[in-house]
């Protein structure tokens, strides 16, 4: 799935971060190790009364930790909401991570999962939930072996009296998996399909119960905003934003990797702070900010910052910082096209614009020589009329051509 056409496959290689290959996780912080170093003592100060559900609830608000799976929602405040609902609740937790691009889910996961269980415990907690059902993208085996193990140990030794039932489900390899109401019908043993809104998942979610939907990174930062404050995750930030972001970075840069920096950082202080600058002998050409979705921008908006809202302006998004580095030696309509062919493969084929949209798309980009009045009105049509994002994204590499490389089509 990576969207750079002529990356070496050693490059590919250190991005999806140590390589492995064998089922066999890593070594990692295990429950014993987790709980010398202080770990479910936050769940339990909730549980015995000592940290009140009103505080709790107003320190993930005033974090301002928003859903890092892409959507953006504020966490706190989807807890209000799940909670305001009538029982029994459920909780679905999402570790499809399937946009190209993206593997700080995996990277976190395989290091540290009882940080992630302890967070998932205390939503679990604070918006009342009877089971919670966390759906694993199925091509993770090291972190399945992982979790199972977890899990097991964790219910042998539960750091709470009536600890929720916490079911593991596997992923079959779906890109459309990945959004919140598709992943609940593939929960529930159907096609994944996303279904149409409103009503939403928080009022009627997985087996049509309110259901508290969150994606793993968000989970795993629980502890820490609870331990530390709010205005501790929301003291970091540059230009003005607030927060921190796990940047999947890929592509032409020394470092490539899962870099933790602050929410708003440019691409350009990114590449040069965090990602050891670019690799020699490429200048940075273009970049993707949000994955295959997230559209291309050209090097000369490097310095825009990365966050929520901040890009869509340039017709761009964040989604789960997943950036993709591409320099001089990319050709950005090659890009494009692979994208497009990776979203009409994807396309779960329930709406006419997203499922006929790409594959048209496909035939018009296939040559140098586009039919730009068509395809933006094409473009158009998917935007307005597809039922989800995929259908509604999935225009923007080729609009970002259009827009930011023209001189790399034919007149
Ligand atoms: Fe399926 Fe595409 Fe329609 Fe989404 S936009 S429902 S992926 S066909």
């Amino acid at each position: 799935q990576c969207p750079v056409p002529n990356a070496t496959p050693e490059a590919v290689q250190a991005a999806v971060t140590a390589g492995r290959t064998k089922h066999e996780p890593a070594p990692y912080t295990t429950l014993p190790s987790y709980h010398d170093a202080g770990g479910y003592r936050t769940l339990r100060q909730c549980l015995s009364g000592e940290r009140p559900l009103e505080t709790v609830l107003s320190t993930m608000e005033a974090s301002g930790l928003r859903g890092l799976g892409g959507a953006g929602f504020p966490a706190g405040r989807k807890w209000r909401i799940v909670r305001e609902q009538a029982a029994p609740r459920l909780m679905a937790v999402n570790i499809d991570e399937g946009e190209p691009g993206t593997f700080k889910d995996r990277h976190y996961l395989e290091r540290d999962p009882h940080r992630f269980l302890e967070g998932l415990l205390i939503a679990a907690w604070a918006v009342g939930v009877d089971a919670v059902y966390i759906y694993l993208r199925d091509e993770y085996h090291g972190c399945r072996t992982l979790l199972e193990r977890e899990l097991a140990a964790l219910r042998a030794d539960p750091p709470m009296r009536d600890m929720p039932a916490i079911e593991l489900r596997r992923g079959a390899g779906a890109y459309i998996c990945g959004e919140e109401s598709a992943m609940i019908e593939s929960i529930e043993g159907k096609r994944g399909m996303p279904r149409l809104r409103p009503p939403y998942v928080a009022q009627v979610g997985l087996f049509g119960r309110p259901t508290l939907e969150h994606n793993f990174e968000t989970l795993y930062w629980v502890r820490d905003i609870l331990e530390k404050g709010g205005d501790w995750f929301a003291g970091h930030g540059r230009h003005e934003r607030k927060g921190l972001r796990s940047f999947s970075v890929s592509g032409r840069v020394k470092k490539p990797g899962v870099h933790l920096a602050p929410a708003g950082i440019t691409l350009r202080e990114l590449v040069d702070e965090y990602c050891g600058g670019m690799l020699d002998g490429h200048q940075l050409h273009a970049y993707l900010p949000g994955g295959a979705s997230g559209g291309i921008l050209p090097e000369r908006l490097a310095d825009v910052p990365l966050d929520f809202d901040t890009l869509q302006p340039h017709g761009c998004f964040i989604g789960s910082a997943a950036v993709v580095v591409l320099s001089d030696q990319d050709r950005v309509t090659d890009v494009a096209r692979n994208l497009m062919r990776f979203f009409e493969h994807e396309s779960c084929g329930q709406c006419t614009p997203c499922r006929s949209g790409t594959a048209k798309v496909n035939e018009l980009i296939a040559s140098d020589r586009w039919d730009l009045p068509l395809l933006a009105e094409l473009s158009q049509v998917m935007r307005d009329a597809s039922i989800c994002g995929l259908g509604q994204a999935a225009p923007n590499p080729v609009d970002c051509v259009i827009k930011y490389f023209p001189e790399e089509l034919t007149a």
